[in-house]
């Protein structure tokens, strides 16, 4: 057997190190680096045992130690230091060997780093990893892009550590070049809107119902065991029927209402609009977590009027019910809109990526997990993947079926001053696409008055302009 490692893992933070450990756990013989040795020394001490692991010292020696083609990840800081790692390896690398970054890279950032790279003989592959510190220990969704020709090299390898529902590993080959931190980003972006209408959700029967934390965590587990079964659900009722030890309040009420992030999310609605690609839902999320970060906007307007009558709900348990179909109405509108945003990238940036494959590998390892996809997944099966999801028979069937509860919600949350700004976005699309008849008819009667932009007809081919401010005529442009 060679005493050269089949895999090299750079980066030993808690994302690199699990991941190291599971390639090992799984078989592999996975030589390791980390800038600061410490957190080599770290892993070999704690975790030596589990597998086949090489410690080195230095990029070089971790270079040297890999069998060839290189098949060597990255697993760094994203950004600036990724390019640190690369510029350092590259005069190092041979041609036919592989770098994958595994980090939450910007998509543009691998297109470019893949095409420099390609320049040089040496593979890049930018590859989503889903599922944070325990994804990638156990078992993660992997969003790969690149060469096709690397992607077989890494395949076995890929599939072997990856999630694995009903046989089928959470691997694909997504597309070339930026497709797989691509579609990373857009899961992110999926994910922060479907934390945000779990969260309406439960302000919802927080503040309209006046049930405990601990009454919803319980409302969730019984959500869960329905349609919306999921990770964030079941996540969810274990985070609300959580006690603080420290003043023995529900956590919930102890931790400060500012949500973070990262970034992704935001990334998923900048190129939305570069594509005019419309993931309302998830720029509401996007911009949700941003006001919540506003203690001095937050702390000036909070004296502004609410509503001078609450709404009386007669029925909280068909308010529940309610609840729980406007959650699932908008979840589809905001998983239908991000993956129409990854078959708009997938046209403009050439990657052809099968929206049905996507589906399947996000159903197990990654955070937005749940059987959903899998009605994804047979919807994309049916409509051969080109039209988006709100042409399937059974989503339609489930938004139909939904709408009375979902306008009801609406109602009684905006009635109430309760914001749903997720839900009422999904409902407000729903409405939008569905409309016979939009008043961007006006708009364009009003961007023809003021600045002669011209309008087509519903009656009459070509493109017209009507003389506003002198007699009003019409003539062809
Ligand atoms: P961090 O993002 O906290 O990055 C720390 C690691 O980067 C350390 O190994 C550090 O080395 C290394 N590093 C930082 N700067 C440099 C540099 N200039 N040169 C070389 N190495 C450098 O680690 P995580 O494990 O949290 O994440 C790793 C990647 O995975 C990131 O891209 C992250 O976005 C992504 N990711 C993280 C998830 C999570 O749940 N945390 C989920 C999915 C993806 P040193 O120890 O020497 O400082």
């Amino acid at each position: 057997m060679s005493d050269k490692a089949n895999i090299g893992v750079t980066g030993l933070a808690v994302m690199g190190r699990n991941l190291a450990r599971n390639l090992a756990r799984n078989g592999q013989r996975v030589a390791v680096h980390n800038r600061h040795r410490e957190r080599t020394d770290e892993l070999i001490n704690r975790f030596g045992n589990e597998g086949n692991f090489l410690a080195t010292g230095s990029l070089r020696e971790l270079v040297d130690t890999l069998e060839r083609p290189r098949r060597l990840v990255i697993m760094v800081k994203a950004g600036d230091p990724t390019d640190a790692v690369i510029d350092e390896l590259l005069p190092m690398l041979d041609t036919g060997d592989i770098l994958v970054d595994a980090g939450n890279a910007n998509f543009a950032d691998t297109r470019r780093r893949e095409a420099a790279l390609a320049d040089r003989g040496v593979h890049f592959v930018g590859a989503g990893v889903s599922g944070g510190e325990e994804g990638a220990l156990h078992g993660p969704s992997i969003m790969p892009g690149g060469s096709p020709e690397a992607y077989r090299e890494l395949e076995p390898i890929l599939r072997s550590i990856a999630a694995n529902v009903d046989g089928t590993p959470c691997v694909t080959h997504v597309g070339t070049d930026g497709a797989g931190h691509f579609v990373k980003m857009v899961h992110n972006g999926i994910e922060y809107a479907d934390m945000q209408l779990i969260a309406e959700t439960y302000d919802l029967l927080r503040r309209v119902l006046g049930l405990g934390p601990g009454e919803i965590a319980e409302t969730f587990r019984r959500f869960n065991t329905g349609r919306l079964n999921s990770y964030l659900i079941e996540i969810t009722a274990e985070v609300l029927g959580h006690v603080d030890s420290r003043t023995s309040l529900p956590f919930v009420d102890v931790v400060l209402d500012q949500a973070e992030q990262k970034g992704t999310g935001r990334w998923t609605v900048q190129n939305a609009l570069e594509l005019a690609s419309p993931v309302t839902g998830i720029a509401e999320a996007v911009f949700a977590r941003s006001i919540s970060g506003q203690p001095r906007l937050r702390e000036e307007a909070s004296g502004l009027p609410g509503p001078s009558t609450e709404p009386v709900v007669d029925d909280p348990e068909r308010f529940v019910d309610d609840v729980e179909r406007a959650l699932y109405a908008s979840k589809i509108i905001a998983y239908a809109q991000g993956f129409d945003q990854i078959q708009a990238g997938s046209e403009t940036y050439e990657w052809d990526i099968d929206l049905g494959a996507i589906a399947t590998i996000w159903r197990g390892g990654c955070i937005i997990r749940a059987e959903f996809l899998d009605r994804i997944r047979a919807a994309y099966d049916q409509t051969s993947g080109r039209a988006g999801l709100l042409a399937d028979d059974d989503f339609r069937e489930a938004l139909g079926e939904a709408q009375d509860s979902w306008r009801r919600v609406v109602a009684i949350a905006t009635a109430a001053g309760v914001p749903v700004p997720g839900i009422s976005t999904s409902l407000a699309y729903y409405d939008t696409v569905r409309a016979q008849r939009l008043p961007a008819a006006l708009i364009q009667g009003q961007r023809d008055y003021f600045g002669a932009h011209t309008y087509r007809r519903t009656d009459l081919d070509g493109v017209f302009h009507t003389e506003w401010s002198v007699d009003r005529s019409e003539h062809e442009a």
